[in-house]
């Protein structure tokens, strides 16, 4: 990856222009992990970068996109997110500058960013530039803003979701004044949009440390300024989804598969987990992301989900084909009243699932037309 991030950058160097890796890239290779996304901050701008890259790379192999003075560049299937050297002046509505403004050097641009161990960068040869003295914070495993922490938040709210994120998944502390900064801006949280906040509580849910974040959110009492009523409910955090569901907070913005499954979470949360039924009509996973909130063991969820003595219609012992030749009956819709009357009888036990039994229990319940 490094490689690839420090070719990357020696294609813009190659063209007059200067350019770096900057943010969690840096700051994860310096703690010895490695980020899949690379951001790039440089003197050329989006105009100026398209035009290096057309030239230089196959037109296949980019994929670049405006959006506020930034690109995405796919280079050797590696994503950068390219942003040209900026200042911000005065900020609207607590989240958008007013105006972005490219400035030519690098020290201009570091001073705009959220955190000291965010403005840590890596130039063409891989030495690391860091005016900001993020290093010394990073090794002090603090999080503390640049600049003073309560204007930093009143220009950009999202910074104090984003200080919880960092303090939570990389284990770091945060600095007073940031605690300070909290405690005076939290409410402007409300202002930011649920697009931004979900981006930033899905990196905390999704990771290992989730649950150190979700403690963190409650330390801090953001629980109402984030509209995460229902935190409470949430007692597993081994699965983001998991948690969206017992969070089932209105407001935030779900995919199609998102609140499908939230809304079956929340509805087997309802039902005993175990219960053959339920499993069967629902399947293993949203039980066991309802049942581990509630206690469940993951184990006997799975246990009783492989006990089902069938897991789908198609494996009932029975077709359509043998019901109407043995009933003497033309298909119709009364086959999926039997279907569902199979399923239950097989599921609870009441009928073992073998062509004669349920021939015999056809014979019982159901007339044969005779001619
Ligand atoms: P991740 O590992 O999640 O990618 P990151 O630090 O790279 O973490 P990004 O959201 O990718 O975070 O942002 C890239 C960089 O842009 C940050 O490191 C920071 O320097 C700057 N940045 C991002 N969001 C803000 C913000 N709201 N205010 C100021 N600077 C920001
Ligand atoms: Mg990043």
């Amino acid at each position: 990856m490094k490689e690839i991030a420090l070719e990357f950058i020696n294609i813009i160097e190659s063209a007059n222009h200067s350019a770096y890796i900057v943010g969690g890239f840096v700051r994860d290779f310096l703690m010895g992990k490695t980020s899949m996304d690379i951001d790039i901050t440089t003197s050329a701008t989006p105009k100026e970068m398209k035009k290096i890259f057309s030239s230089i790379t196959l037109p296949k192999l980019m994929n670049a996109e405006d959006s506020y003075g930034s690109i995405r560049v796919n280079y050797k299937n590696v994503i950068f997110e390219v942003t040209t050297f900026r200042e911000e002046s005065e900020y609207l509505d607590n989240r958008h500058p007013s105006r972005v403004n490219y400035v030519s050097d690098l020290l201009t641009d570091l001073k705009r960013r959220d955190f000291t161990v965010n403005a840590i960068c890596m130039d063409k040869n891989g030495v690391i530039i860091d005016p900001l003295n993020g290093q010394e914070d990073l090794a002090k495993k603090i999080i503390r803003t640049i600049g003073d922490s309560k204007k930093s938040f009143y220009d950009d709210a999202l910074r104090i979701l984003r200080a919880v994120r960092f303090s939570s998944v990389l284990n770091f502390e945060l600095d007073n004044n940031i605690l300070e900064a909290i405690k005076l801006h939290k409410d402007l949280l409300k202002k930011i949009s649920y697009e931004r906040k979900k981006i930033e509580l899905d990196k905390i849910f999704a990771s290992p440390k989730a649950k150190e974040g979700i403690e963190l959110i409650k330390k801090l009492d953001l629980i109402q300024d984030l509209e995460l009523d229902h935190i409470d409910r949430v007692k597993d955090y081994t699965d983001l989804v998991g948690i969206w569901a017992m969070l089932n907070s209105p407001s935030y913005h779900f995919n199609k598969h998102e609140r499908e499954m939230i809304k079956k979470v929340n509805i087997v949360y309802n039902y005993d987990n175990t219960n053959p039924l339920i499993l069967y009509k629902y399947g293993l996973y949203v039980n066991i992301l309802a049942g581990i909130n509630k206690g469940i063991s993951k184990k006997s969820i799975t246990i009783a989900y492989n006990n089902l003595s069938i897991k789908s219609k198609s494996e009932i012992a029975i077709t359509a084909t043998d019901i109407c030749k043995y009933l003497n009956k033309e298909p119709a819709s009364f086959l999926n009243e039997i279907f569902k009357c199979l399923e239950i009888e097989i599921l609870t036990g009441n009928l073992q699932n073998t062509k004669k039994d349920i021939l015999d229990y056809l014979d019982k319940n159901y007339k044969k037309i005779n001619n």
